[in-house]
């Protein structure tokens, strides 16, 4: 009989962050505490809220600390926030959060792009921020961007994506998020890497972050979930896509996800009336939701 061993997942919602991070035009301090407070509403387990990279960089999230001192707090939801070096986690901690992300890639050209650095210079940087963390009692969850193929590399090794995993497990990263970040995978290969990531892997849980490619997103996502993995990023809208980056396309939609494992009789612990109500809210903040959205981004 056909059947999957999985009956709860996390979702981690991205949308604060890396749904927003892209949009040009500002949008309100007070906005972005709205969306915060309706997914934390939904029964989201967690939430990527914002991010501490310097606002010349993602200027959208200039107000990381004035949104995490203002949003409505539920001890029971997990809130955190992305840090690209030691800074960001000492702004993390002034702002009294127990979780931060952190970010790498497993193909050295896109690391070298996107972080200016090598990828083991990455993996030094990110055992000192670990090292911090710990000391503070703050958790990290790491993102493996390019996990599923890389735009500039090409293909990527399952095996090696999880020598990396088994690194950050080592140097004490308590969750793993594979990104397929321009959305390349497919069902096949994103049973693969879940399934040689998972092999290396003895204490730290395995996460996926698909990006949309005219639904074969929700093929990984069953695909992963075969292999399983039982936490899955997506964006409440579906937001994320970046006009002015061909190939960066939108997240996954929560509001689909939540939907689609509901049927499936797979828990999430989030509502979903109040998250296509978040979902509403978060695209009418973003003013290319129509030109990124329901297949048409390809
Ligand atoms: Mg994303």
């Amino acid at each position: 009989m056909y059947k999957i061993d999985i009956d709860k997942v996390k979702i981690f919602e991205v949308c604060p962050r890396d749904g927003l991070q892209n949009i040009k035009e500002f949008i309100k301090t007070d906005q972005k505490i709205r969306l915060v407070n309706m997914l934390t509403d939904a029964g989201c387990e967690a939430i990527e809220v914002t991010s501490f990279v310097h606002p010349k960089w993602v200027p959208q999230l200039a107000d990381a600390a004035e949104v995490l001192s203002s949003i409505t707090m539920n001890p029971n939801i997990v809130y955190n926030a992305l840090i690209p070096n030691i800074k960001g986690l000492e702004r993390a901690i002034a702002s009294g959060l127990k979780e931060v992300v952190t970010i790498m890639s497993a193909s050295e050209a896109h690391n070298k792009k996107n972080l200016n650095m090598s990828i083991a210079d990455s993996l030094a940087q990110m055992k000192e921020i670990n090292d911090v963390a710990r000391v503070h009692g703050i958790r990290v969850r790491s993102y493996i961007a390019t996990s599923f193929g890389c735009p500039m590399q090409g293909k990527i090794a399952p095996e090696y994506v999880a020598e990396i995993a088994a690194e950050l497990e080592r140097i004490g990263s308590y969750e793993i998020s594979l990104g397929d970040t321009t959305g390349m995978s497919e069902p096949v290969l994103s049973y693969k890497v879940v399934k040689a990531v998972k092999r290396t892997l003895s204490k730290s849980r395995l996460a996926v972050h698909f990006h949309r490619s005219g639904g074969i997103e929700f093929a990984n996502i069953l695909a992963s979930l075969q292999a399983g993995v039982d936490v899955i990023d997506s964006a409440v809208g579906g937001l994320g896509g970046c006009p002015y980056a061909p190939g960066a396309k939108g997240n996954i939609a929560t509001e689909v996800l939540v939907e689609m494992l509901d049927r499936m009789g797979i828990e999430t612990g989030i509502d979903l009336a109040k998250i296509q109500k978040a979902a509403e809210y978060a695209k009418s903040l973003d003013p290319y939701a129509s030109c990124v959205e329901g297949g048409s981004d390809e």
